[in-house]
């Protein structure tokens, strides 16, 4: 959930600084988690009929481009409890919602792993803009990681009912993989109707189209 122009906070929470050396367990638990994530093909099928283009083929590519860029994960204060994660351009760094510090629960530390996938997939192209053709192809990566997260352990995401999950990954691989497509168009619109329906990097599919003209009844032609 990508913001542009986000504010850029300066500030030690709790007086806690975290350096790659000294990692927070709980993100160094959800980075493990990243790097085993695994897509179903028919899964990836799907996304691709449906207009996304996946910026990566599995988590443990996002874990090194991470690492590669030295790309940064904290726990960091974020404007609004519904914003779960964000990727801040300026800082080089994956801000994922403080309120999950110190969390227990496993089906939490999936769903920051899911989160790291998304922004991983803004992080990607390097810059700090965003369209919707780009959060498609970034909502992509967590729906599926989730199917594929909870095929292994059935049940899991049911375990707890933090926002992050709620209305957040749950939602979103549920809405995504829909046959009826018109409860993502509506929740992607709400969120990021503003932006625009593609860019230079990420050309508009007609499903982005149509998120940007509010058709609600878009359906996958063969
Ligand atoms: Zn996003």
């Amino acid at each position: 959930m990508v913001r542009v122009n986000s504010i850029n906070f300066n500030v030690n929470f709790r007086g806690q600084t975290q350096s790659k050396n000294n990692q927070d367990p709980v993100i160094s638990a959800a980075m493990e988690e990243l790097k085993k994530i695994k897509f179903d093909n028919n899964d990836v099928k799907y996304v691709k009929k449906l207009g996304a283009k996946p910026p990566f083929k599995n988590g443990h590519q996002a874990y090194d481009f991470i690492k590669n860029n030295g790309i940064q994960v904290k726990f960091m204060q974020l404007p609004s409890d519904d914003i779960h994660a964000q990727w801040d351009v300026n800082n080089k760094t994956i801000k994922i919602n403080e309120r999950y510090r110190d969390t227990k629960s496993k089906a939490v530390i999936l769903a920051i792993a899911e989160s790291t996938l998304h922004e991983a997939g803004h992080a990607k192209d390097l810059d700090g803009d965003s369209s919707i053709q780009e959060e498609i192809n970034c909502l992509s990566l967590n729906s599926m990681a989730h199917r594929t997260l909870n095929a292994k352990d059935p049940g899991i995401f049911e375990t707890n009912d933090a926002n992050i999950l709620k209305n957040g990954v749950n939602l979103y691989s549920s809405m995504y993989f829909d046959k009826d497509l018109s409860g993502l168009i509506e929740k992607v619109r709400k969120s990021y109707g503003n932006l625009p329906a593609g860019d230079s990097k990420h050309p508009p599919s007609n499903f982005a189209r149509a998120i940007k003209n509010g058709e609600p009844n878009f359906t996958i032609t063969a």
